[in-house]
């Protein structure tokens, strides 16, 4: 069987006329490198300051997961909060949910701020379980996000009714704060505003180099950036750059998108108030409506490619896999067509937490990744924080990310690590499926 695959998805299509690529020596008081969310907030931040800035993107921005992800907007932090609890106890797992919140709130603020046309529903997420005996476990994740400040309320059967919610869906934890938005129309919208603001943006540069020391020298194909500090923002293609500390791997989500659902097919779902929802699944489910009311979801199945090479990404088994589990849970859309499948590689940390740190002789080389799948809102903040690192001033969330963050082992460590975590990830996952069979 053969799935319409297309590399990137709707969301996004290269710029007609992209920005043209680094030509010969250019100096700069800092090169960022990378035009995703981090790389552009970075850089419009930056820019705010009054700060020459340029950005080398080695496709076009939001070519990487920016343009192509589920465009959940989340103060999701971490795998799940009794785990961050058990990790870092109260007060950090307290600051981190913090963190998360913030990252949502400043990224709305960005969306306002800037005028970015991204159709943004604030309506929140919902975490939502497919089997009843996942009621007790959600009471529980629910309880713990409140008791550590989190904007949650646990929805019984009936409120998932009311609020129209598809019937798939037992109860679930409304996240109140985040929606759903357009991703492709988010970055592009970063990509015009840091175009606007002076920001010097080159497309098609893939940087090859950065030759460490003050000032630090950033080498593309056509050229040298030389520029005081640099900002690495190129979160799971990291290591492909060679000063980088080795502490995310790539892994590789698949999405599907729907064509477009009639007015009867709507209504046959019933999904009025039109939240994201993602499930409670070890490697979860989600979904959500579009402008175009399309469904998008995906996830399910992780992919990671020995050595942290970027794999090409047409991959049947997790495609199948993803348009299974959504004939499950919208049997009611039975003759609904999946128009494409696409995927794209998030960034992953051993801890699961997003990193912001600093690298190079000279101390001068700034980095933020590891957003983990959640990043719409994480990496929108981290930009912003790693303006403040160059300029030498603490933001506020600093403390609620300072840790020892450890490395992944090499290889063949690595792989085998991936593999014996998403075994059991996907056991506990096929459990709670069959358990859902049993139940119909
Ligand atoms: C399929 C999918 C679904 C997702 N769904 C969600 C979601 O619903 N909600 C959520 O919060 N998060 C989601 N995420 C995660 C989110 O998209 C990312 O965390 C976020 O986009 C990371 O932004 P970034 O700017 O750090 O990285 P990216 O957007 O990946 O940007 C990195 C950029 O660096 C460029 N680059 C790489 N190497 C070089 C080089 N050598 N020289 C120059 N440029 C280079 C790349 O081309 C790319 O444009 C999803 C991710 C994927 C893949």
């Amino acid at each position: 069987m053969t799935f319409p695959f297309e590399e990137i998805g709707a969301w996004i299509r290269e710029p007609d006329e992209p920005c043209p690529p680094l030509q010969g020596e250019q100096r700069a008081d800092v090169v960022v490198i990378g035009a995703g969310y981090t790389g552009l907030s970075a850089a419009l931040s930056l820019r705010e300051q009054g700060v020459d800035v340029l950005v080398l993107e080695q496709d076009f921005a939001g070519a990487g997961a920016s343009g192509c992800n589920a465009g959940h907007l989340t103060p999701t932090i971490g795998k799940d909060l009794p785990t961050l609890l058990r990790m870092f106890g109260e007060q950090r797992a307290q600051a981190l949910v913090q963190f998360a919140d913030q990252a949502v709130e400043y990224t709305e603020h960005v969306v306002e701020h800037l005028g970015i046309e991204c159709g943004y529903e604030p309506n929140g997420n919902i975490l939502a379980a497919v089997h009843p005996k996942h009621e007790k476990r959600l009471r529980e994740a629910a309880a713990t996000a409140s008791r550590l400040g989190g904007h949650v309320r646990f929805l019984c059967g009936d409120e998932m009714r009311e609020r129209g919610l598809p019937r798939a869906f037992h109860c679930g934890v409304l996240e109140q704060r985040g929606g759903v938005l357009d991703p492709g129309q988010y970055v592009t919208g970063l990509r015009q505003a840091a175009i606007d603001a002076g920001v010097r943006l080159h497309e098609h540069s893939p940087v090859q180099s950065i030759d460490e020391g003050k000032p630090v020298r950033v080498r593309s194909e056509g050229g040298v950036v030389i520029a005081d500090s640099a900002v690495v923002a190129t979160n799971a293609y990291s290591r492909s750059i060679e000063v980088m500390p080795r502490k995310v791997v790539p892994l590789r989500v698949s999405l599907f998108e729907t064509e477009p659902l009639s007015a009867s097919q709507l209504a046959a779902v019933d999904w009025n108030g039109r939240e994201g929802i993602y499930t409670s699944h070890e490697v979860l489910e989600s979904y959500r409506l579009s402008a175009r009311n399309t469904i998008i979801g995906g996830s399910r199945v992780v992919r990671y490619a020995y050595g942290s090479k970027l794999a090409p990404g047409y991959d049947p088994a997790a495609f199948e896999t993803i348009e299974t589990a959504f004939r499950q849970r919208f049997p009611q859309l039975e003759g609904v067509s999946v128009e494409r499948f696409w995927g794209g590689w998030i960034g992953l940390g051993l801890d699961f937490l997003p990193m912001i740190g600093v690298t190079g002789d000279q101390e001068n080389i700034h980095y933020g990744f590891g957003y983990a799948g959640h990043g719409v809102a994480q990496a929108t903040l981290i930009g912003a924080m790693l303006s403040d690192r160059v300029l030498g001033c603490a933001h506020e969330c600093e403390s609620a990310l300072a840790r020892r963050a450890w490395s992944w082992p090499p290889e063949p460590l690595r792989y085998a690590a991936y593999k014996a975590v998403t075994r059991v990830l996907y056991a506990i996952d096929a459990r709670t499926d069959r358990q859902l069979l049993r139940h119909r």
